[in-house]
């Protein structure tokens, strides 16, 4: 699952405002983070098999350290307690749903991953395969992501015409890069794949930084369905 992760995380920034939205970016998507960098420094390892899904190129063959299930909830608690730590200020409860937001990655990618996510270390593998069924997964990424985004859109309202038309373009690049991911090119290796996913983890929270500043909580009663900026 790419985009899909992304639903948690404005279903979480709805929830609880004062946690950065550039947080829950990382958050969300921190494993894979993790696994970009473990893959390229051979940590980790994934080979290129064109066709091993019908969407998803990748033999995720070793990831026992970011992607079992027993690693997953170790990097969601780590998450929640160093998030608590640095900003005591918001109190143990953000820092949980920090956590959550950690885990929820392995949840999501459950449903889409063949059978290739070990519940301890690098064995007893599970993945539900929906990546098999491309109309599917394409409509479940973005529905999850559409499904968060609508939720943010209702709690908060632009204070410039970028807090307004930055998400709409900001949905528009997403399908986009879901359909890339889905349906074009597979990478030509595996250390070009990581590279290439962990500069778009940090530029999507990049945008996520500038975003933030351009809403703010919804305070009136105004129809926020309207792109009109408060000021
Ligand atoms: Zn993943």
């Amino acid at each position: 699952m790419f985009v899909g992760h992304y639903g948690p995380t404005f279903a979480a920034k709805a929830l609880q405002k004062r946690i950065p939205l550039w947080v829950l970016f990382l958050a969300v998507q921190l494993l894979d983070v993790f696994w970009s960098i473990f893959v390229i420094l051979g940590i980790e390892k994934v080979r290129i098999v064109p066709g091993i899904t019908a969407t998803n190129p990748l033999d995720l063959y070793y990831m026992p350290y970011t992607h079992s299930l027993d690693g997953a909830l170790l990097w969601a608690v780590a998450a929640g307690v160093v998030y608590s730590l640095v900003r005591r200020a918001d109190g143990w409860g953000n820092g949980a749903i920090v956590g959550v937001a950690v885990f929820s990655h392995w949840i999501l990618d459950l449903i889409v991953h063949r059978p290739d996510l070990p519940l301890y270390d690098n064995s007893m593998k599970v993945g539900l395969g929906l990546w098999n069924h491309p109309a599917a997964a394409f409509a479940l990424e973005i529905g999850f992501l559409f499904g968060g985004m609508y939720l943010y859109w209702r709690r908060t309202e632009a204070v410039t015409r970028g807090g307004c038309y930055g998400m709409l373009i900001f949905g528009v690049v997403m399908i986009a890069i879901q359909a890339v991911v889905f349906f074009g090119e597979p990478p030509t290796s595996d250390r070009g794949a990581a590279i290439t996913a962990l500069v778009l983890y940090f530029a999507l929270a990049g945008v996520a930084f500038w975003l933030e500043k351009k809403r703010v909580p919804q305070t009136g009663h105004r129809d926020v369905l309207l792109c009109e900026p408060a000021n």
